[in-house]
């Protein structure tokens, strides 16, 4: 079946076996990192033929590599970039993504795919990717050519943290860092059984719930905040997204002027107790937001954050973040992505 284009599967064969690395790979190669142990509901193997089928009937040669841990995604996605793979797809979710963005360096020509297979599978939602992990890849694989759509270069943040030792970390994003109850309702999944298995059970709205119990015993976050350079403001913060791309999950546009190629981002800052921000939902979802009372809608290009009292939770692409984030910068144009139907989000307008 795929005897016109060589391929290399790389799994490990049990848990403790090394990590394995890209081998035997050519530049124009398309790579596509599985995750065994997801959740998902396709088998490995499965997942496996339906890229080499894919990328078969595209005239491309595939290589799929299992990793275990977002760190191997990564270093994966890095030795991909060094060896001149035309494409990079992960299949999951956002997280997934997450992952191998670490790995590309700013203006790497390795484009970056998505097969999604996670709980909410933001990006591809953004971008209108169809939803069957087959024609996903072969609609990317047909941007990629030219044939349908185009690759694109988007825009890309970056969080600044501090590590214990004093050292500094940076960590890119995809769709959006925010700071307060939506990083809380992220972060109690973490320490939370109960809220992990109604994840599984009913997927996305969990995190609602999980954002509603998060707002009834949660204080604001008092900060001082300053954007490219400006005078730094004092605000009690119920929530604070800096939005690359617009939606928060796929239900509601949290940022509904963002887009991904205009070399900012969009900070949306909900002021007051974290109730607000269930509060406005309603608004939210009318795509209002911005005109609410009490919420600053305002493009930057380095966000500086210094809290007040407590740290907010920070979470980033739908992961929680260091408590220690104290920055934000847009890299404009910085990632190539493939894009066969590119939507409003993606092009502005
Ligand atoms: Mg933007």
């Amino acid at each position: 079946m795929f005897a016109s284009h060589c391929l290399s599967l790389r799994v490990p064969q049990t848990p403790d076996s090394p990590y394995l690395a890209l081998m035997n790979q050519h530049p124009d190669d398309i790579v596509f990192v599985i995750n065994p142990n997801a959740g998902h509901a396709l088998h490995h193997r499965t997942l496996t033929a339906i890229c080499l089928a894919a990328c078969d009937q595209a005239g491309r040669v595939a290589h799929v590599v299992a990793t275990r841990t977002p760190e191997e995604a990564t270093e994966t996605a890095r030795q991909a970039h060094e060896s001149g793979a035309a494409a990079i797809f992960g299949c999951g979710g956002d997280g997934s993504l997450s992952a191998l963005l670490q790995g590309l360096p700013v203006g790497s020509d390795t484009a970056l795919g998505a097969v999604p297979l996670g709980t909410a599978n933001v990006w591809a939602y953004e971008t209108n990717l169809p939803t069957t992990p087959m024609a996903a890849i072969a609609a990317q694989l047909a941007a990629l050519d030219g044939i349908q759509g185009e690759p694109l270069w988007i825009d890309t943040g970056k969080v600044w943290s501090t590590r214990e030792d004093g050292s500094i970390a940076e960590q890119r994003f995809l769709l959006m860092a925010s700071w307060g109850l939506d990083a809380a309702a992220v972060e109690g999944f973490e320490h939370s059984q109960r809220r992990r298995r109604l994840k599984s059970w009913i997927g996305e709205p969990a995190y609602f719930v999980s954002a509603v119990q998060e707002a009834l015993s949660r204080r604001p976050w008092p900060m001082s905040i300053s954007l490219d350079g400006a005078a730094p403001f004092t605000v009690d913060v119920a929530m604070m997204t800096a939005g690359n791309t617009r939606m928060i999950g796929t239900w509601a546009e949290i940022n509904p002027k963002a887009t991904v190629v205009d070399g900012a981002l969009d900070l949306m800052l909900i002021e007051g107790a974290p109730w607000r921000a269930i509060a406005l939902t309603p608004l939210t979802l009318a795509g209002w937001l911005p005109q609410a009372s009490g919420v600053r809608h305002l493009p930057f290009q380095r966000l500086e954050a210094t809290p007040l009292r407590d740290a907010p939770p920070i979470q980033i692409d739908g992961d929680p973040g260091p408590a220690t984030a104290y920055a934000i910068d847009v890299e404009p144009g910085a990632l190539r992505v493939l894009c066969p139907e590119p939507t409003s989000a993606v092009l502005g307008g």
